[in-house]
């Protein structure tokens, strides 16, 4: 099978070394001959081969959501997912319109250009959260708000013409996801559900929790069936304080809160993406331990203790190779444990030893 990837992120990239198992070929397209993906590639192609990269593919896949206008054009009709549910996604406004109007649980928001945004965060009252319309993840371009002077501040960093999301302030009591995958045939399997610690908008570390959520779990389900996905489809939720369960966002590709699949279920999320979309059968999506990962946010190599890091039992090594940066993703520790409280521990220690002090 002969599998394309858009985007060569370290999404990209773990796909790959899952796919080398089952005997697959990839090919990536990015600017970057040097990104994760590209450099393990089998074909690297720049994005304005994007028509000879359709042509060397059986199948296209996503790990990257903002794809440039033009090579979406081209590959419209040949990626799974299809670019329809992305469409749904790369825009945050359309995306909670679509919850609201399918009656999914989603925190109450209104809709503001960069004109009216002051006006209308009066009417809807504070504290409130501002997102942009698009280009956000990993907290970018989203602003937290308890006082309408804070508005002058986002106002500052945008440009006429764009337009926000104005979302309640949720008070929750934890966040969690859920990363479903469904095939071809529409036969889906779900993976536990993982609690997730965020520090400024960037997933710090999560784990695996001994509870389930029927009601998120049939949130997943029916929004796979809903954009008639083929793939994965993760889904990060707020539980509040009063019980609760509201959908913050989804992504229809390989998450990070699901990169401790690799190490502790009978199929990682990555395998289960290139099964669905060629037609495989479902792998067993069941944890075989409690189990964790940390991220680890712009730290190179050298700045970390690794035989300190790497002493613990179960714990592995994910390190992506790109140029450090402030916050960036730069690989994952995942954690395995015999109990949840082991590994709550371990976490903890882990998360001690990257960052004595605040993740640069
Ligand atoms: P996002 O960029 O939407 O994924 O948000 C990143 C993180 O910001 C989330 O995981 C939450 O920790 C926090 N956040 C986003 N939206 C809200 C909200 N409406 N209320 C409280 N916290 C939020």
């Amino acid at each position: 099978m002969r599998v394309g990837i858009l985007g060569g992120g370290q999404l990209g990239w773990m796909t790959i070394l899952e796919g080398r198992k089952l005997g697959f070929e990839f090919f990536v397209l990015d600017p970057d001959p040097k990104s994760p993906a590209s450099k393990i590639s089998d074909r690297w192609f720049p994005p304005d081969r994007v028509e000879e990269f359709i042509k060397t593919c059986d199948v296209i896949t996503y790990e990257f959501e903002h794809i440039h206008q033009e090579v979406l054009e081209k590959v419209y009709d040949f990626t799974t997912p299809s670019l329809n549910v992305l469409e749904t996604k790369r825009s945050r406004i359309r995306e909670k319109e679509f919850y609201r109007k399918r009656g999914y649980p989603t925190a109450d928001f209104t809709i503001a250009s960069w004109k009216d945004l002051r006006e209308k965060i009066e009417d809807f009252g504070l504290p409130c959260v501002v997102k942009s319309e698009s280009l956000g993840y990993d907290g970018k371009g989203q602003y937290r708000v308890y006082y309408l002077e804070d508005v002058e501040d986002i106002l500052k960093n945008h440009t006429e013409g764009e337009k926000f999301l104005i979302e309640r302030f949720v008070d929750f009591s934890f966040e969690f996801s859920l990363i479903g995958v469904r095939d071809q045939k529409g036969n889906s399997k779900l993976y536990p559900l993982t609690v997730n610690h965020h520090e400024g908008g960037i997933l710090l570390y999560n784990q695996t929790r001994s509870f389930s959520i029927k009601e998120a779990e049939e949130i997943v389900l029916s929004l796979m069936e809903d954009l008639d996905l083929v793939g994965l489809l993760a889904v990060e939720f707020f539980y509040t304080w009063d019980g609760k369960v509201l959908i913050n966002e989804f992504a229809p590709r390989p998450h990070n809160t699901g990169h401790y699949s690799l190490d502790a279920c009978y199929t990682s999320q990555f395998e289960n993406l290139l099964r669905a979309i060629c037609g495989l059968p479902l792998g067993s999506t069941r944890l075989k331990l409690p189990s964790g990962m940390v991220n680890i946010l712009g730290l190179s190599l050298e700045d970390m203790d690794l035989s300190s890091l790497l002493s613990f039992e179960g714990a592995k090594l994910y390190w992506y190779g790109k140029d450090k940066k402030t916050k960036r993703k730069m690989g994952h520790i995942n954690m395995t444990a015999s109990t949840e409280q082991e590994l709550e521990e371990r976490i903890e220690k882990i998360v001690n030893l990257l960052y004595s002090h605040e993740p640069s």
